[in-house]
C-alpha cells in the first residue's frame, strides 16, 4: 500500500454491503461450529436453546435463533474451573496473553488470547491509525501503566502491525511522562481522554505549553472521547495542537470500531466483527438510525469466542449507505451514547451519561471534570446531582450563576431539570485510566444492575 492511500485495506473497508453479508454469514457458520465443538460453554448453551448449528443457514436464522451471550454467563463459565473454565475454546497451552476487566463488583472477567487473536486485535487499531493519516513514520507515546487492562496493550500490537515507533511511558508519574515526551518527541499520544486533559493541566503547571511537545495526533480509548464529546475533542485539540480521535473497544471482544476520519462517529471493523443493535428490553433488532444495545460477534477470538455478545453500550447505527469517508462499514454516529446500565430515568426522561457531559461542556466557565451522583430525592424517586469543577478563571462568587446556567442548559437540551453543584478547580479525582463519572449512591437494591468494565 502507498502512504497516500486513504485505506488500510480498501478491499475490506469499501466492500459492498451485500458481499460483506455473504462473507460474514460464511464466517458465522464456521464460528458457530467451532464454538459448539470446542467450548463446553457454547456447546451447552446451544443444546439448551435447541439450536443445531447446521440449522443456521441465513443471516435471519442467526439473528432470530442464536441466543445472546452476556458477560455474567462467561464469568460463571470461567468459575467452573478457574481461571478460564468452560468458556475456553482452545487448548490452554495456546493462551499466550491474559487480561482481566477491572470490574468493580464481583469476580473479574478473564480475557485469554491466542497469538492469532492478538494479531487481529492489533490490526483493528492499524485500520484506525491509517484512516486518519498516521503512518509508520510516526512514533507513539503510551501514557499507560501496562497492567491487566487490554485497551492499550492492543493498541501497542496495532503500532507493531503498522510499523511505527513505540515509546512505552510505563508506570512513571505524570511529570516524568511530560519530560519523556519533551526529550523523545513522539507524534502520537495514546491515552484515555481524561488522562490527556490531566497531562495538559500538569504540563501547564510545570510551565510547559502542551503544544511545545510536538504531538500531531491524540488517539484515545477506554471511555467516551473525542468523537462522542465534541467539546472534549476541542479541548484536547486546542491544548496539544493535535487532531484527536478515538477507538471504540470492548475489552473482551476487541478494538471493534476505529474512528471515522470525519470525527463524528466510529465504524465497526466488519472484517473482524458483525453487529446487530437491539432493544435491550424486548431483544428486537431496531431499525437503522435508531438507538439500542450493540450486540457483537467476533471472528477473531479463538481462545474465548464471543457470539452475539451484549456489550451494554448504547449506539445509533447506520449501514445501508456508504459513509462520506468511503467506508461501507456500519457507522456508529456519536460512537457510544451511553451504557444500557448507565441510563437513569429521571421524571420519565432517559438521561445518558454522555448526553449530560456534552451539555455541561458547552456552558462557558465549566471545566472538563465532572461527576454524576445518582441518588433518591425526598419522595424516593431517582435523581441526579451533577458536580462540575469551575474553570480556574471563574471567581467563587459566580458559582451560583454558573450552577443556574448549567441547570438551565440541561433542561433545555435534555428536557429535565437536574441539580448542579459547581466545585473549585482540581477538587474532583483524576484518573490514569477511565474516569469514574457515574456514582450510584442509592440503596443497594435500587442500584444499577451492573457497573462497567
Ligand atoms: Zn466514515
Amino acid at each position: 500500500m502507498r502512504s497516500d492511500d486513504r485505506f488500510w485495506s480498501s478491499y475490506w473497508e469499501c466492500m459492498p454491503r451485500k458481499r460483506l453479508e455473504e462473507v460474514q454469514l460464511r464466517r458465522i457458520k464456521q464460528l458457530l461450529k467451532y464454538a459448539y465443538e470446542n467450548s463446553r460453554f457454547y456447546h451447552e448453551k446451544f443444546r439448551k436453546a435447541g439450536l443445531k448449528v447446521d440449522d443456521v443457514k441465513t443471516m435471519e436464522d442467526f439473528v432470530k435463533r442464536v441466543p445472546v451471550t452476556t458477560k455474567e454467563e462467561i464469568t460463571a463459565a470461567q468459575s467452573v474451573s478457574p481461571p478460564f473454565g468452560e468458556a475456553l475454546a482452545c487448548d490452554p497451552s495456546e493462551v499466550l496473553h491474559v487480561f482481566q476487566t477491572s470490574g468493580t463488583t464481583g469476580t473479574p472477567l478473564r480475557i485469554p488470547f491466542t497469538h492469532y487473536d492478538t494479531i487481529k486485535y492489533g490490526e483493528d487499531w492499524a485500520y484506525g491509525f491509517w484512516a486518519v493519516g498516521i503512518r509508520p513514520s510516526d512514533s507513539f507515546y503510551f501514557a499507560f501503566g501496562w497492567g491487566m487492562y487490554t485497551g492499550f496493550w492492543s493498541s501497542y500490537w496495532g503500532v507493531r502491525r503498522l510499523g511505527g515507533r513505540v515509546i512505552s511511558g510505563g508506570g512513571v508519574g505524570t511529570e516524568d511522562r511530560i519530560r519523556q515526551m519533551q526529550s523523545l518527541r513522539p507524534t502520537v499520544l495514546v491515552a484515555t481522554p481524561t488522562y490527556a486533559l490531566y497531562l495538559a493541566e500538569t504540563a501547564r503547571k510545570m510551565g510547559v505549553d502542551p503544544k511545545s511537545l510536538g504531538l500531531k495526533y491524540f488517539y484515545g480509548a477506554g471511555e467516551p472521547g473525542p468523537t462522542a464529546l465534541p467539546k472534549l475533542r476541542d479541548e484536547i485539540e486546542s491544548s496539544f495542537g493535535v487532531k484527536a480521535y478515538e477507538l471504540y473497544g470492548v475489552a473482551e471482544v476487541g478494538a471493534i470500531a476505529p474512528a471515522c476520519p470525519k470525527q463524528d462517529g466510529t465504524h465497526l471493523n466488519e472484517s473482524n466483527y458483525h453487529c446487530i443493535v437491539m432493544d435491550p428490553e424486548s431483544g428486537e433488532v431496531v431499525a437503522e438510525g435508531e438507538r439500542g444495545e450493540n450486540v457483537v460477534t467476533s471472528f477473531s477470538q479463538l481462545a474465548q469466542p464471543v457470539i452475539k455478545y451484549r456489550t451494554k453500550d448504547v449506539v445509533e447505527w447506520h449501514h445501508s449507505e456508504p459513509c462520506e469517508c468511503g467506508r461501507t462499514w456500519t457507522f456508529f454516529k456519536g460512537t457510544v451514547l451511553g451504557r444500557t446500565d448507565y441510563v437513569v430515568k429521571i421524571r420519565g426522561v432517559n438521561v445518558y451519561q454522555t448526553a449530560v457531559e456534552n451539555v455541561v461542556r458547552t456552558v462557558p466557565g465549566t471545566s472538563p471534570h465532572l461527576e454524576m451522583h445518582i441518588r433518591l430525592d425526598e419522595r424516593g424517586m431517582d435523581d441526579i446531582l451533577i458536580k462540575v469543577e469551575a474553570d480556574p478563571s471563574v471567581p467563587t462568587s459566580a458559582y451560583k450563576d454558573l450552577e443556574d446556567a448549567v441547570s438551565e442548559e440541561l433542561r433545555r437540551s435534555i428536557g429535565v431539570r437536574l441539580n448542579v453543584e459547581v466545585v473549585r478547580p482540581a477538587t474532583l479525582p483524576r484518573y490514569e485510566l477511565k474516569g469514574k463519572k457515574m456514582i450510584d449512591e442509592r440503596p443497594r437494591d435500587r442500584q444499577l444492575p451492573f457497573r462497567g468494565v
